[in-house]
């Protein structure tokens, strides 16, 4: 099943700079947190989130995506939610990430198709970047877009949905920064709300 960017694009989010101990360490060896990143991404997981190594179970591929249908990626999220039973998934893009800016899917055989829906998308409801010095934050609401719809995706999982319904497995959309070597979160104003 394709992001649903319909329901991502309109919505109004919060960009909230991460607190180091946003999930406490819990000093144990034993995963907790899913973490979704970028193979080219250099966000060092432990030092974001400031907890041990084994604290993490951690999937990178091109993109951080989920969605695609791949066995690999199903596989970690079905080990981490069902068997070691995390208490958080992280999605975690980067701005300046080279497959989100692409618009050719056709160099990566079809790995990247829904990337190429969001440039279309993102046309029609941003407009094309006709400033150079637009091109940055055009860059970055993509790459917001993206890893909210990868996450608003992950929510949809029947086993992520009965895990967030039955013990309070939480979802986290964060986009990491190399310049600042920091990352931000996305919340969702339904979802402060919320809480
Ligand atoms: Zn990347």
């Amino acid at each position: 099943m394709p992001f649903d960017f319909d329901a991502v694009i309109h919505k109004q989010y919060d960009i909230v700079p991460l607190d180091r101990d946003f999930i406490p360490s819990k000093q144990v060896a034993k995963p907790h947190i899913l973490w979704v990143g970028c193979s080219d991404s250099l966000t060092l997981e432990t030092f974001t989130l400031d907890v041990l190594q084994d604290e993490i179970f951690v999937h990178r591929n091109l993109g951080n995506i989920l969605s695609n249908g791949d066995l690999s990626s199903e596989s970690a999220v079905a080990w981490a939610v069902d068997l070691l039973k995390v208490e958080h998934i992280v999605v975690c893009g980067h701005y300046g990430c080279g497959l989100t800016k692409s618009n050719d899917p056709k160099a990566l055989y079809g790995w990247s198709k829904d990337i190429a829906r969001l440039h279309k998308m993102n046309e029609e409801f941003l407009g094309e970047v006709k400033d150079k010095s637009d091109e940055r934050s055009h860059e970055h609401r993509l790459e917001e877009i993206y890893t909210l719809a990868e996450a608003g995706w992950l929510r949809r999982q029947p086993n992520v949905k009965e895990a967030i319904r039955e013990r309070g497995l939480q979802i986290h959309a964060f986009v990491y920064d190399r310049e600042t070597n920091s990352a931000v979160r996305l919340v969702e104003i339904d979802e402060k709300r919320e809480t």
